[in-house]
């Protein structure tokens, strides 16, 4: 093979091309990885600042199938794995401007100020209610509406949505955002109903459902997991743009892919059988629009809000909130400029120095995207003082650390299928041709290794 011939090209090293580049070089492929960052890893960014502990991008993941726990294990850093505190389980919703548990029981259910009695007593009736017709077009919030009513929507479903995508559950398609309980509806007829019965078929397929599967990190932050996978991968270059593709076969071997990449000032060629491509989808449109006009247009349309993420440290004081769990979410009807708080230092040890606190304040999202676009002093302003009035810190921080995501998490809004159909058209017509990202498939850590195994899977069937 020519040396800048390849088995499979990837384009973009995430979680989601660095676990495609991964398995296929374990299977025997020639895999050449191309990244414009000038590091590997993507949205998973961890650092030490001191002691203090920065994850840019996502803090923790749940361990939702059994891909996710292989690949760690593979990859050889099992032994830095760190699950969530036990303390770490309380959770805290912004009711009338004051954290209230969030009940974790069907008993606390029934004894939590969070709900009125009509919404708790109204669940009893939702076993009973009609499920959607299977392709009307729902939002989140309509379905949460219809099924469990208002002020469900606003103080669990809205924070919740806000702390999964940073969304507007008013936006999101319940069938491409939460496909599990669109089809708990479709297949049980309800949501309690599912529960109970999708809990069996789950043990039977040894999958955990997201309220049960275990959360990690590393000791060192998710990005011990990006760098195990990218020191394991021989061919990768970082710094490294892909401007262009070609699809059409090379005189003299079976490559149906050219890119042009952009590297140390010149633009260098490579060529491949397969190609990946694991960019966010706005690169990704751009990449596809020679070959695929209609999918480039499609891909453009998918909402990507602004998120901060502001790491403040303090010395805890007697005073203030004793941070005992996991942390808060604000349903967007109690008007605050933050969208929630994790408690960092009390899920995982080694966060913080030695009596200090760590927390991670996210900003922004659909609900206020323009309090994520200000200047990063003004975000950490913010952050200080919405801490100062919920929790009672203290004023002066130990620490402050802000990443502004420009770009932070795609959105499944009504008419995403339909976009994921014409992936699959795009697809079809190019054999050889993969996209792999988490705008499709899911978004979270998990969901986007899921996804790349079944791009593994397909590229290596044509084998
Ligand atoms: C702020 C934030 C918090 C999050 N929190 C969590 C969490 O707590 N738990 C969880 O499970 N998930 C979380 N997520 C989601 C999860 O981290 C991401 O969905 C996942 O990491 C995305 O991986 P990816 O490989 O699909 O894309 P990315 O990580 O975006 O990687 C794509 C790569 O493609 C590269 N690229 C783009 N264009 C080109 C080009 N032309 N040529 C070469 N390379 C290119 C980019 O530089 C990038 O490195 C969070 C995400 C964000 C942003």
């Amino acid at each position: 093979m020519p040396h800048n011939h390849y088995d499979t090209i990837i384009i973009g090293a995430g979680i989601s091309g660095l676990t495609c580049a991964y398995r296929l070089q374990e299977a025997g492929q020639r895999v050449l990885l191309l990244e414009k960052a000038p590091r590997f890893g993507g949205a998973i960014r961890s650092a030490r600042e001191d002691e203090w502990l920065i994850e840019a991008g996502p803090n923790s993941t749940l361990e939702t199938t059994p891909l996710l726990t292989e690949l760690i294990r593979d990859a050889g850093v099992e032994d830095q794995k760190l699950y969530a505190s036990d303390a770490s389980k309380n959770r805290y919703i912004l009711k009338h401007g004051k954290l209230t548990a969030l009940p974790m029981s069907p008993p606390a259910f029934f004894k939590t100020g969070l709900f009125t009695w009509g919404t708790k007593l109204g669940l009893f009736g939702e076993p009973f209610k009609k499920p959607s017709p299977p392709d009307a077009q729902e939002s989140v919030a309509d379905f949460v509406r219809r099924r469990l009513g208002q002020e469900f929507l606003d103080y669990a479903i809205n924070p919740f949505v806000a702390g999964v995508y940073a969304g507007d559950p008013e936006l999101l398609s319940v069938r491409a955002a939460f496909p599990k309980l669109y089809e708990l509806e479709q297949t049980y007829g309800g949501l309690i109903k599912g529960q109970i019965k999708g809990a069996r078929e789950r043990k039977k397929r040894g999958e955990e459902s997201k309220q049960s599967a275990r959360m990690f990190s590393f000791l060192d932050g998710m990005q011990t997991l990006t760098d195990a996978l990218a020191n394991a991968i021989p061919d990768k270059i970082h710094s490294a743009e892909v401007r262009a593709i070609r699809i059409g076969e090379t005189e003299g071997n079976d490559s149906r892919f050219t890119v042009t990449v952009a590297h140390d000032g010149e633009e260098k060629e490579f060529a491949a059988r397969d190609l990946i491509i694991a960019t966010p989808a706005g690169p990704a449109a751009e990449l596809s629009r020679a070959f695929a006009p209609k999918l480039s247009a499609e891909l453009e349309e998918i909402p990507y809000p602004p998120v901060a993420e502001v790491i403040t440290g303090y010395t805890p004081t007697a005073d203030m909130h004793p941070l005992d769990g996991f942390g808060f979410l604000i349903p967007k009807v109690e008007k605050r400029r933050i969208l929630g708080t994790i408690f960092s230092s009390t899920i995982f040890r080694k966060r913080a120095p030695e009596g200090k606190v760590h927390l991670t304040t996210f900003i922004g999202g659909m609900r206020q995207p323009e309090e994520a676009l200000r200047p990063d002093q003004e975000i950490v302003q913010t952050a200080l003082d919405e801490q100062r009035a919920l929790l009672g810190t203290p004023e002066q921080p130990d620490f402050v650390y802000v990443t502004a995501w420009k770009h932070a998490i795609p959105q499944y809004v009504r008419g995403h299928l339909e976009r994921m159909a014409t992936v699959e058209e795009v697809e079809q017509a190019h054999p050889g041709l993969h996209y792999c990202a988490n705008y499709r498939g899911g978004i979270s850590v998990g969901d986007c290794v899921k996804s790349a195994h079944a791009v593994v899977d397909r590229v290596m069937a044509s084998r």
